[in-house]
């Protein structure tokens, strides 16, 4: 019933973690505010999947659609929390929600420490998907691609950077680099097959054969590769750029003449088997690899000048999730030695670049019942005393010169983008900055 208790709770970040928080805490009655950052909703789920996959996005945000217009979901688009945001971490905190759950993301940069790493021609893999992806202000900047592009890192965004290389950019020539070897490789078959037209099955079998005698010596088959790849058909005139691999080498440098990017040095390693794991051991030899871009696609951290306590790339949680397991999603202030009270973190705010939506989807669903638990031990507020709160919220971000969008705003910006999609004759278009958008809503 409208007028019954509720618990009010703050979710912020709108991506599938706050999303389908925000879902699970519905479900348990509570009422919702979502504040989020980009003015469209999703996330990675938006901003983030390759570009073609339509089908797994509409079905996303048919979800999303869902959780967006339940009644106990109040969605607030293009506010952005933090100590340097519209509002700051503490003074959301003293608006009076009963919890806050940080569903921000993974939103810093790792950098590896690589000497030139933010040279003009070197991109860190999420800026340039959002900028491929249409995220403003992402999309606004340049991101020129040259015709070879090393990519650091052998996972799936490497094959998502990959399949951007080949089919949407103007690229001849792919370099996957790995620390460690073929069977260390991170990625995904089934999404490797996006780029298979560019897999140059000449090039691997050169780059095993010169790495034979190194995966020998760590116990490993080249022969097995060698087999896997027979199997598999040779690429198709489909791409223009070919993709190659380079295994067992450690990025040290990236050359720059003039400006321009010129090479990536790096360590040739070797492999040791340390109990269950295989790590990579700089051999002491460095080699140059010729590109004029380099990506770095080797996962991200969360944002350290948020406003959370933070330690080495996350956000700092509760001691002993062994023995209490809401520990690993109850938000810890290290100085105090005490919780942050109500205060909690679930999906790559908690793990950074930790899996696909399902598994962010569950770790916000585990997360919520931590979080009910909580609300279980608060009285609950008159609807009066909510709507109290929410006003709160929205004079404060007045109050701070933030332009908040609802939901209905989105759903226009949408059935527009949607329209002109359908003019253009193409599957999907989206505006390209904040303020078309915006400019949209105020017609
Ligand atoms: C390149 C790439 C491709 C991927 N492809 C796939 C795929 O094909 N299939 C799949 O299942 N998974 C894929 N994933 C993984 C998937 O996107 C993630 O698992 C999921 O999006 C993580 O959800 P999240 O909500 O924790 O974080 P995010 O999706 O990053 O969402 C964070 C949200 O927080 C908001 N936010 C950030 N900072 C603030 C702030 N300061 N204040 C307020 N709001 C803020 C953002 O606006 C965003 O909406 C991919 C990931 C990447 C990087």
């Amino acid at each position: 019933m409208a007028d019954d208790p509720v618990h009010l709770v703050a979710v912020i970040g709108a991506g599938p973690a706050g999303l389908f928080a925000a879902r699970a805490l519905a479900a348990a009655g509570a009422r919702v505010v979502l504040l989020n950052r980009d003015i469209k909703p999703g996330g990675l789920a938006e901003y983030g999947i390759f570009l073609n996959k339509y089908k797994m996005k509409s079905g996303l945000r048919r979800q999303f659609h869902r959780i967006l217009t339940d009644p106990r979901v109040t969605y607030l688009g293009h506010v952005t929390i933090s100590n340097k945001g519209d509002l700051k971490v503490r003074d959301l905190a003293a608006l009076g929600f009963d919890a806050l759950v940080y569903a921000i993301g993974a939103q810093g940069t790792k950098y590896l420490g690589v000497e030139g790493e933010r040279l003009p021609g070197v991109y860190h893999a999420k800026d340039l998907v959002y900028h491929y992806n249409r995220l403003p202000p992402f999309s606004e900047r340049p991101f020129p691609m040259g015709r070879r592009v090393a990519i650091v890192g052998v996972g799936n965004v490497m094959v998502d950077i990959a399949n951007y290389c080949a089919h949407f950019a103007d690229c001849d020539e792919i370099i996957a680099i790995a620390r460690r070897g073929p069977f260390e490789k991170a990625y995904d078959d089934r999404e490797f097959e996006d780029v298979e037209d560019a897999f140059d099955h000449a090039l691997y079998r050169e780059e095993i054969e010169r790495i034979r005698p190194r995966l020998q010596a760590a116990g490993q088959n080249a022969d097995e590769l060698l087999t896997a790849l027979a199997a598999k058909p040779e690429g198709s005139p489909r791409a223009r750029a070919r993709l190659r691999f380079r295994f067992l080498a450690s990025p040290k440098r990236v050359v720059a003449e003039n400006g321009r990017v010129v090479a990536l040095e790096v360590e040739e390693t070797r492999l040791e088997r340390k109990g269950e794991r295989i790590s990579a051991v700089g051999t002491g030899e460095i080699t140059r690899i010729p590109c004029d871009t380099v990506v770095f696609a080797v996962g991200d951290r969360v944002d350290e000048r948020f406003g959370l306590p933070y330690r080495e790339g996350l956000y700092v949680t509760a001691p002993a999730p062994e023995r209490d397991p809401s520990a690993a999603y109850q938000v810890w202030d290290p100085e105090t030695g005490q919780p942050l009270a109500g205060t909690f973190v679930v999906g790559w705010a908690r793990r950074a670049s930790d899996g696909v939506v399902g598994r962010a989807k569950l770790d916000a669903e585990t997360g919520i019942k931590h979080v009910v638990a909580w609300l279980e031990t608060r009285p609950k507020r008159t609807s009066a005393e909510a709507e109290r709160v929410l006003a709160a919220v929205t004079d404060a971000l007045e109050k701070a010169g933030a332009t908040a969008v609802t939901y209905e705003d989105v759903q226009r910006i949408e059935a527009e983008e949607r329209s002109r999609a359908a003019l253009a004759r193409v599957e999907e278009l989206k505006f390209k900055s904040n303020d078309e958008m915006l400019a949209l809503l105020r017609r």
